[in-house]
């Protein structure tokens, strides 16, 4: 078993580091850096991007040939942990969601054409994507085969949708959507897969869903269909596939989601390693006390077990794997982890933890949608339950 990682990779890491330490980490104390909506100016942001890209950090996981960095999952493992040590180092460096998971399914499923005209300008950075799945009650949510009550009906050469959509991240700044609709009752062929462009009639976003924590661009908005003609070409796969681009784009995107939040996590400890290191208490640095040792240790452990499960997991996607279990548990045990780093960190911090003088009020509530998204912790447990009543004890196989 070999842990080490291709000179590439290392190269990469460093230069992502050396970029968010120069450049991004000093922005994250300056007010101006925001928007109303917490996240970094469009201005600045695109200001950003055009340095990244000019520097070759950019899109990562996608082909050298369609502009991007060609890296394998694991490559994208440590890269996109480098990334996320700064709150907006995923949209600078092209590797945020849901634009990497949608990028990342159109490059493994879509038609070359299709590539041209819905994937490589995602890749260039001149449109946003949205992946539109989740719907309100009765809809789908945890069960999207099952509860999808959005429609699209063939009529001669074109589909008509009708139905409503929530939570859809970055549906106002988008201009790709990537629509997942029923189009048969028929046991796992119920779902096909649609592109369409924001310009197209018959859509529309009713709100802008107001959440907890700080947003990306473009929000997560509640979008009505009624009517929206998509041409037949733009189909993603065969009709009633859309269990397949499910698969396929979460099983990474998930994976990409925890790389994301283990930088995060680390970047909380290095905040609170900062404090404990200076702060004294009765006579003593409080980094020199016990306890407050073994809350560090804590999540040093979990962040560690965190990284071999994503490494673990990257490395049976690249072998061509789905590797569901592996993506499960690291999916739940990340997303704890996230919250553990964070919450300890504020903890470690005193006050000055709770204020804003520091970015982990903004990790904390960043943090609560870990379990949640792309699937409820419950779900992830369900699929490893799952698989252990179905294979027994060769659960644990390392074959
Ligand atoms: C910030 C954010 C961004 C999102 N972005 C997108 C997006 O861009 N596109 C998109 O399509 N969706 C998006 N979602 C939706 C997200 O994928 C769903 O919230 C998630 O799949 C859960 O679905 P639900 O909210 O309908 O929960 P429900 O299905 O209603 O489940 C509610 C709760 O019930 C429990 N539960 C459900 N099933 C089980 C089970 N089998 N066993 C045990 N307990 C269970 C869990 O605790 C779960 O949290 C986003 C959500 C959030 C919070």
């Amino acid at each position: 078993m070999d842990f080490s990682l291709a000179p590439a990779v290392v190269d990469m890491c460093q230069r992502i580091r050396s970029f968010v330490d120069s450049h991004l980490l000093p922005l994250e104390s300056e007010p101006s850096t925001y928007d109303e909506y917490e996240s970094i100016r469009k201005e600045l942001l695109d200001e950003l991007r055009a340095k990244a890209r000019a520097q070759g950090i950019w899109a990562l996981a996608m082909p050298v040939e369609l502009g991007g960095g060609g890296f394998n999952t694991v490559g994208m493992a440590a890269c996109y942990e480098e990334m996320n040590r700064a709150l907006f180092g995923p949209a600078v460096f092209n590797a945020a969601a849901p634009d990497d998971g949608n990028m990342f399914v159109l490059n493994r499923l879509a038609t070359d054409q299709q590539k041209q005209k819905w994937l490589q300008p995602i890749i260039d950075g001149t449109v946003g994507s949205s992946i539109v799945m989740t719907e309100p009650q009765p809809g789908a949510g945890s069960d999207p085969a099952g509860m999808m009550q959005t429609t699209a009906e063939k009529v001669g050469d074109k589909w008509v949708i009708h139905g409503r959509k929530w939570f859809i991240t970055g549906a106002a700044a988008a201009s790709h959507f990537i629509l997942l609709a029923r189009t048969s009752t028929e046991p796992r062929r119920e779902l096909t897969t649609f592109l369409f462009h924001k310009d197209q009639p018959g859509w529309r976003i009713v709100r802008r869903i107001g959440i907890m924590g700080p947003e990306e661009h473009g929000g997560h908005c509640e979008l009505v269909f009624e009517g929206l003609e998509i041409p037949d070409e733009d189909r993603l796969l065969d009709v009633g596939r859309g269990m397949k681009v499910v698969q396929t784009r979460l099983g990474t995107a998930r994976l990409t989601h925890c790389m994301r939040w283990l930088g995060m996590a680390k970047r909380a400890m290095e905040i609170a390693s900062a404090y404990v290191d200076e702060r004294e208490a009765f006579g003593i640095k409080l980094s020199e006390r016990e306890s407050v040792q073994l809350l560090q240790g804590d999540v040093a452990m979990a962040i560690h077990m965190g990284r071999l499960m994503v490494m673990n997991a990257a490395w049976k996607l690249d072998q061509g794997d789905y590797a569901q279990a592996e993506v499960s548990a690291a999916k739940i045990h990340v997303a704890d982890t996230l919250h553990l780093a964070v919450d300890t960190a504020i903890q470690l911090c005193g006050a000055r933890g709770y204020s804003k003088d520091t970015v982990l009020e903004w990790m904390y509530r960043y943090a609560r949608q870990a379990k949640l998204v792309d699937g409820a912790s419950e779900v992830h447990k369900m699929i490893l339950a799952r698989g252990f009543q179905k294979q027994g004890i060769d659960f644990w196989s390392w074959g």
